[in-house]
């Protein structure tokens, strides 16, 4: 086992990270900026180390920073968490040249799953189902965009093949609009991504996100972990995230599953990893996959009783998979309400001192949070600053913890999203399960 890993993450990640290696015994370095000394997992971590100023570029996305906190506390591995550098691979690829352990998949991968030309055509080599469309990069002649178009049938999406947390991508309804849209699309993602690759998808318009979790040891072996539905969001961001995906039979499961853990094995993935799909009409359309473990992956270990993180220890630690595919049985519901620091009306980010905290408790309930009363949270980073988890027998049970959990929260100081939570938890639709991507934005007047 490694036997002393860095936390190249802050916040409840980093904490949830610290917790899996102190049950395997295996020392922790915390790593954090100069506005974040006071992060809770930063007291419990054997050592720390500050690794530069606030702003992310010059901490959490520091390379040589982070190698050099590495090579100063003898750590042997590295954890990236998610966001940040954890789908980086220049980072992962250095982290392995420095002579350390990258906690997730080998740089080869990230690189080709973070672009998503290359990842479609990888998927569909490997036989995994993916949104009719382009079938690779869209080339500079009209006329052959125009017919492309009209082959696959409008609505279409123009997406940047870099893109990222829902931005560069564009809908078009019609024929008129397509070459504009292409070349806005194109010059907007060279701006953003530094690659103004595009490639053109089916719309569709009715779909529900459901994502698979899959474990693969890279020697061979790989299973999956069973579905999530994570179709409330708003601005292409998750707000509520549940294990399994309301009305997904078994045999869909195992079949879908099946595809992912075969896709797996070609490509010799190695660690945690996502594959998402829309979910329209009983198809599922694969759009992308995420190489490192996300922020939803509560609900699949409270159905499932497997620790991700873990597993991703064991994994890179070069343990072949401890766990077969019969090993895998679905109990119960699981859902996750995100908690941010922002108004549930307005989403203005509320960034500030904590100056009440108190947790929910009761059967079934999980707070995965670095808050305490005290707590300062800081305006540099992402608003979310904690999830709460219920699990019960069933889907109706475990909705009912939540709004039990929901309303005994208290978090004062500062303004949060609980109240939003609380109605999504008690919306008509949400309860009877199975609302597309769009429902949330719908009910909150945005689309
Ligand atoms: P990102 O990497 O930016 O998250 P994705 O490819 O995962 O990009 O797409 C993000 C979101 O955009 C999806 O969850 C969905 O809401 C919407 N989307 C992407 N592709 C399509 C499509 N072909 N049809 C309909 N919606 C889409």
């Amino acid at each position: 086992m490694l036997e002393k890993v860095v936390i190249a993450n802050r916040g409840e990640i980093a904490l949830r990270i610290l917790r899996a290696c102190r049950e395997l015994g295996i020392k922790t370095v915390a790593i954090h900026s100069e506005a974040d000394r006071d992060l809770k997992h930063v007291r419990l971590a054997n050592e720390s180390v500050c690794i530069g100023p606030a702003p992310s570029l010059q901490s959490y996305l520091n390379i040589p920073a982070i190698i050099s906190a590495a090579e100063v506390t003898d750590a042997i591995g590295i954890h990236p968490g998610y966001g940040f550098l954890s789908e980086n691979a220049d980072f992962a690829e250095r982290v392995e040249d420095s002579g350390f352990v990258f906690i997730g998949p080998k740089a080869e991968s990230i690189r080709i799953m973070g672009d998503k030309v290359a990842a479609i055509e990888a998927m569909q080599k490997a036989g995994v189902p993916c949104v009719p469309g382009s079938d690779g990069e869209l080339g500079e002649d009209g006329d052959t965009n125009i017919k492309i178009a009209r082959k696959i049938g409008y609505p279409i999406i123009i997406k940047a093949a870099g893109g990222g947390g829902g931005r560069g991508m564009r809908v078009v309804h019609s024929e008129a609009a397509l070459l504009n849209a292409i070349s806005l699309t194109k010059a907007e993602a060279g701006a953003a991504f530094n690659n103004d690759t595009v490639y053109m998808e089916k719309y569709l318009e009715h779909p529900r996100h459901v994502e698979i979790q899959v474990l693969s040891d890279g020697q061979g072996n790989a299973i999956h972990l069973g579905e999530r539905d994570c179709s409330m969001q708003r601005r292409n961001q998750k707000v509520v995230e549940e294990a399994p995906a309301p009305g997904i039979t078994e045999e869909q499961r195992a079949k879908i599953g099946s595809v992912c853990v075969e896709a797996c094995k070609l490509i010799n993935y190695r660690g945690a990893g996502t594959f998402e799909f829309l979910y329209e009409n009983g198809e599922f359309y694969f759009i992308e996959m995420n190489t490192r473990v996300q922020v939803e992956h509560p609900v699949t270990e409270m159905v499932t009783g497997v620790d991700i993180v873990k597993e991703q220890l064991y994994i890179a630690s070069g343990h072949p998979l401890r766990l077969t595919q019969e090993d895998i049985v679905i109990r119960g519901h699981a859902v996750e309400c995100r908690i941010n620091a922002e108004h549930s009306e307005t989403f203005m980010p509320s960034p500030g001192k904590v100056t009440a905290y108190h947790a929910p408790g009761g059967p079934g309930i999980r707070m995965e949070t670095h808050l305490y009363s005290g707590y300062s949270v800081p305006p540099h980073y992402d608003s979310m600053i904690g999830k709460v988890i219920a699990h019960g027998d069933n889907r109706n049970t475990a909705i009912a913890r939540m709004q039990g959990a929901l309303s005994e929260i208290v978090i004062e100081g500062i303004d949060t999203n609980i109240a939003l939570q609380m109605d999504i938890m008690k919306d008509a639709a949400f309860q009877a399960g199975g609302a597309d991507i769009h429902y949330l934005e719908k009910k909150l007047g945005l689309a």
